[in-house]
């Protein structure tokens, strides 16, 4: 109350700039949702491809997160993750399609009983026809991919058909920097050189 302000006072200059350390290269939201995606990725068995996806609500929270893998209780040791070019098989029981759940489907399963009603999904791949099913019928919004490579597949002109058929908006994401470097050994070494230092102190 002592600096209570009166109508005498001086207004500050609203030119004046304020001085902070704000790091400049932080990540922008996108290329932070879009690595999240990647990052997810990583965590699929599939040979050939990884897939992630990350849903994010109007407030920018992420609410479910989703890789390619199998169902729960079927073991990547049990069951094959080969398909037919492979030559492996002819049997369809020992291909991957049989049993293979999407990153975008895994996402939508992983919400945790969160809606998805007006939400954003981020995936390093478009999604297939029946991925594309689950993103309308959960009522996602906006879909932003990275890659498009079997844009001239049925499976994916029937996926963008029935997103233009719903109001579904998609759009292919470009990162605006070309790495995220994630580096553990950063944190590690950091902390032992701290510690040399104390050390060092102490003598
Ligand atoms: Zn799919």
């Amino acid at each position: 109350m002592s600096q209570e302000l009166n109508g005498s006072q001086t207004p500050t200059n609203p030119a004046k700039e304020v001085v902070n350390l704000k790091r400049k290269d932080y990540l922008n939201w996108d290329d932070y949702f879009m690595a999240t995606a990647l990052l997810s990725a990583k965590r699929s068995k599939d040979p050939s491809t990884q897939v992630g996806a990350c849903i994010v609500d109007t407030q920018k929270r992420i609410v479910a997160i989703g890789y390619n893998g199998f169902p729960r209780g079927c073991s990547d040791d049990a069951f094959s993750w080969s398909k037919p070019s492979d030559g492996i098989s002819t049997d369809p029981l020992e291909h991957k399609y049989m049993y293979v759940v999407h990153a975008e489907a895994n996402a939508i399963l992983n919400s945790n009983g969160t809606s998805l009603v007006g939400t954003r999904l981020y995936t390093t791949l478009f999604p297939c026809n029946e991925c594309a099913k689950l993103i309308i019928q959960s009522g996602v919004k906006e879909v932003y991919y990275m890659s498009d490579k079997y844009a001239e597949k049925p499976t994916f002109r029937g996926s963008k058909r029935m997103f233009d058929a719903a109001g579904i908006s998609y759009k292919r994401y470009t990162p605006t920097r070309k790495q995220v470097i994630i580096n553990f050994d950063e944190i590690i070494q950091e902390e032992l050189n701290i510690s040399l230092d104390m050390k060092a102190l102490k003598m």
